[in-house]
C-alpha cells in the first residue's frame, strides 16, 4: 500500500473565533448579515494545501446531522496560525464575505449559498489588502476604507 504523504489531521478550531468576532466588529455593516454562532470553524494539519482557508455551506445529507450550522470555514493551520493578526483578519474577512446577504435565512434563495470570486464585489480585496496580503495592515482601518473602495468600484451597490 502506498504511503499517504500529505495526510490531513482535522479538528475544530474554536480558538479562531475571536478573530471572527473581531472582523464582524470591524465591518459592522458589510457583515451585518453574518450570524457567527451559525458558523463552524475547523482546521487541519498537513504539509501542503491548495488553499489557506475555504468556506463551505452545510449541505445534505450532513446538515441533517448538524442542523445548527449553516457554514463551515476550514483553515490550513500551519500557515494560518503563523500569520500576523492583520493577515488572519483579512483571510477571515474574505471567507465571511463569501456569504451572501440571506445566507442564513432559512428557505430563502441565498440560504446556505456562497458568492463566487467572479462577483465584482471581491475586487476591493486585492486592491486594499494585496494579492499576497502584503497590505493586510489596511485591516486596521476597518470598514471606512472598505466603503470608500467598494463605493468607487461599483456605483450601484443596491442589492437585497
Ligand atoms: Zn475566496
Amino acid at each position: 500500500m502506498k504511503e499517504r504523504r500529505n495526510r490531513k489531521i482535522w479538528g475544530p478550531r474554536e480558538e479562531y473565533r475571536p478573530i471572527l468576532d473581531r472582523v464582524i466588529k470591524d465591518f459592522p455593516s458589510v457583515l451585518e448579515h453574518i450570524k457567527p454562532e451559525r458558523i463552524f470553524l475547523c482546521g487541519f494539519l498537513a504539509r501542503r494545501s491548495r488553499f489557506l482557508a475555504k468556506i463551505s455551506p452545510n449541505k445534505t445529507p450532513w446538515n441533517l446531522l448538524t442542523p445548527d450550522f449553516d457554514y463551515a470555514i476550514q483553515f490550513h493551520d500551519p500557515r494560518y496560525s503563523k500569520m500576523d493578526r492583520y493577515k488572519q483578519r483579512a483571510v477571515m474577512f474574505h471567507e465571511l464575505f463569501h456569504i451572501p446577504p440571506g445566507g442564513f435565512e432559512v428557505g430563502g434563495p441565498a440560504y446556505r449559498k456562497t458568492k463566487r470570486h467572479d462577483v465584482e464585489d471581491f475586487s476591493p480585496f486585492i486592491k486594499l489588502y494585496g494579492i499576497h496580503l502584503e497590505k493586510a495592515g489596511n485591516m486596521k482601518q476597518g470598514e471606512s476604507l472598505w466603503m470608500k473602495e467598494s463605493g468607487s468600484s461599483s456605483s450601484s451597490s443596491e442589492e437585497d
